[in-house]
């Protein structure tokens, strides 16, 4: 309250208004009081005057003598008025007061001469005779016509001064109390002006700082009340505002943190003003504390600086792929910049969006090498089948025997063709997730028994001997018995594949904690150490030429791979080169599901 600078200055006008007018209105009050006073007094006078003219009169017209002088001072004394009667030159002829021989001549005197002149003469000065300021009212004894002489009755203004300071003084007092009334008045009605001002200065103040709760209790029915709804209905209306601005924000702010991109904001000084985690990842930098800094300052990679500056400059999108040598992989990354405006269209920062396309990248690599690969392998044997039959054509001549021989080859390669077929085709349904495995109980006894057999004929013609071990109970796993069979079909054919004449190959079956394995040991070729980790990939093979000899396609492990992987389990390889290699496939265990379950 008594800091509202308002009220103290519309106080301090009013003050100095009520002082003003108290002043001017005390001061006209005072002198028209004191006008008043002098005229009444000086009517009194005169009155007296008249009184002593008529009295004199008899003693003019003949000789003055020394009953007039007792007379006069006998009737001032009655009417406690100075008397004195002069004859028509100004000589004092009596006096109430004072010895009219010691008296000098009056002549001069300005109420004698108004008198002379005017009829009634009226002055007031200090009287040298009593020592006092005096009123004198003269006026002029005629008699037949005739200036017989002058007459004046003075009083001195001492008591009329002294009654006017007392009167001076009580329209002083009036004055000042209505004054004080006036300003306490004032006081309480600048206060109640004010206080209204001080509230709203204090709501708009918490406004500003974001507390738009408060609200202006609305008390009066006017201008200062109708101001104090429009600011509540304005809290109101910025708080809800407010509260949209804010939803608004975390929104986008939860968007541009979920986004699998990374968005780099800077204003028009390329200053960061947004950065999320996944470019702060990609530039290595820490989301917050980049707030502020200067692009250069927070990302260490030069393109994504050239490409913000080159937005601001240009004021248009741009796209560039950026290649960053980041171990433990390299990235790819897209980078999309573009300029922000604001909503008058001007140009306020630039948006970068960061797109790691290394995956992408990595699977249109792994495709297209894919495509090559399948196309190269059916192009081999098509190739051969296709000269095979222009021969026999060409030649209707050729003897029976080569012409079996021929025969007997396109028989080959149209095996291998469909063969090669059938594994792209399990692979592609292993990949495609719509492609459900038939899910039962499978005893991997069984599995490895089918494949085994299956092979047995083939062993026997390379000449490698299979030794086969499982356990007495069952092995029991969740799958698909057919592809299960594959996997151990395709691990055993690699074995004989790759374990020259005279080797051997075992199959093993055990239970190891939770899991089941299938283990393969072969004493063959071995695989060496740099080649171990991409056996599993498509079409990866050691030595192509003699995997083809041996009818490979180059998906078998890859096969074996994806079963494994879609029965919840792993696959690994221990090798020696030239000494053997020993695949092992962990499988979960009926029992271990069913235990968890
Ligand atoms: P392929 O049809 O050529 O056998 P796979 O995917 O089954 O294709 O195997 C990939 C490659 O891994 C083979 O070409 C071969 O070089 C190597 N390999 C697989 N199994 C063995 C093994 N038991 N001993 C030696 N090398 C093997």
């Amino acid at each position: 309250m008594f800091r509202s600078r308002f009220l103290w200055k519309l106080y301090a006008g009013y003050v100095l208004l009520i002082l003003v007018f108290t002043a001017i209105v005390g001061f006209l009050i005072a002198r028209q009081i004191e006008q008043d006073t002098l005229n009444e007094i000086q009517e009194s006078l005169r009155t007296r005057a008249v009184l002593l003219r008529d009295a004199v009169i008899p003693s003019l017209s003949g000789h003055p003598d020394n009953a007039l002088q007792k007379r006069v001072h006998k009737l001032g004394a009655e009417i406690l008025t100075r008397l004195t009667v002069m004859d028509p030159n100004g000589k004092v002829l009596a006096d109430s007061e004072e010895d009219p021989s010691r008296m000098d001549d009056h002549s001069n005197r300005p109420e004698i001469l108004a008198a002379g002149s005017h009829g009634v003469g009226t002055a007031v000065r200090f009287s040298n005779t009593v020592r006092t300021r005096m009123m004198y009212v003269a006026l002029p004894v005629h008699s037949q016509d005739r200036l017989m002489g002058f007459v004046r009755a003075s009083l001195p203004l001492s008591a009329i001064d002294e009654r006017l300071a007392d009167l001076r003084a009580t329209v002083a007092l009036g004055a000042g109390v209505a004054a004080g009334v006036a300003l306490l008045l004032g006081f309480f009605m600048a206060r109640s002006f004010a206080a209204p001002l001080s509230s709203m200065t204090r709501v708009a103040e918490s406004m500003s700082s974001g507390d738009y709760g408060a609200q202006l209790p609305v008390t009066r029915r006017d201008e200062v009340g109708d101001l104090a709804l429009a600011l509540n209905r304005m809290a109101r209306s910025c708080k809800e505002r407010m509260e949209t601005i804010t939803t608004d924000h975390n929104k986008l702010l939860a968007i541009l943190a979920g986004m699998v991109e990374g968005v780099v904001a800077v204003d028009h000084e390329e200053r960061v003003v947004h950065l999320n985690a996944v470019a702060a990842a990609i530039l290595r930098g820490a989301p917050n504390a980049s707030i502020g800094k200067k692009i250069w300052e927070v990302s260490r990679v030069p393109e994504v600086c050239e490409a913000l500056s080159a937005t601001l400059k240009d004021v248009k999108q741009t796209r560039r792929e950026l290649r960053l040598v980041s171990p433990p992989r390299d990235q790819v990354v897209e980078m999309h910049a573009s300029p922000l405006h604001n909503g008058d269209g001007k140009l306020v920062g630039a948006v970068l969006v960061l797109h790691d396309v290394t995956e992408l990248k990595r699977l249109e690599t792994v495709r297209r090498d894919f495509v090559g690969n399948v196309s190269h392998e059916l192009k081999t044997p098509i190739t051969a089948i296709r000269v095979l039959v222009e021969t026999l054509l060409d030649d209707v001549d050729l003897d029976l025997v080569t012409r079996q021989r021929f025969l007997t080859k396109i028989l080959d390669q149209t095996m291998r063709l469909s063969t090669l077929v059938t594994d792209l085709l399990n692979l592609s349904r292993l990949e495609s997730k719509d492609t459900a495995l038939e899910w039962g109980d499978v005893d991997l006894r069984d599995t490895a028994e089918t494949a085994s057999q299956a092979l047995l004929p083939a062993a026997e013609v390379r000449g490698v001997e299979v030794e086969v071990l499982k356990p007495d109970s069952a092995l029991e796993v969740r799958g698909d018995a057919e592809a299960l069979r594959q996997v151990a079909t395709n691990l055993l054919d690699n074995a004989l594949k790759y374990t020259p004449r005279g080797g051997k190959v075992w199959l093993r079956l055990r239970a190891d904690g939770p899991s089941a394995i299938i283990e393969v040991e072969d004493t063959g070729i071995g695989i060496e150490q740099r080649h171990q980790a991409r056996i599993f990939e498509r079409f990866y093979r050691v030595d192509k030429a003699r995997s083809r000899e041996l009818g490979g396609t180059g998906l078998g492990l890859s096969i074996v791979k994806h079963v494994v992987l879609a029965h919840g389990g792993e696959v690994s390889v221990v090798s020696k080169h030239g000494k053997g290699s020993t695949f092992r496939v962990r499988l979960p265990l009926s029992s271990a599901a069913d235990a968890r379950a």
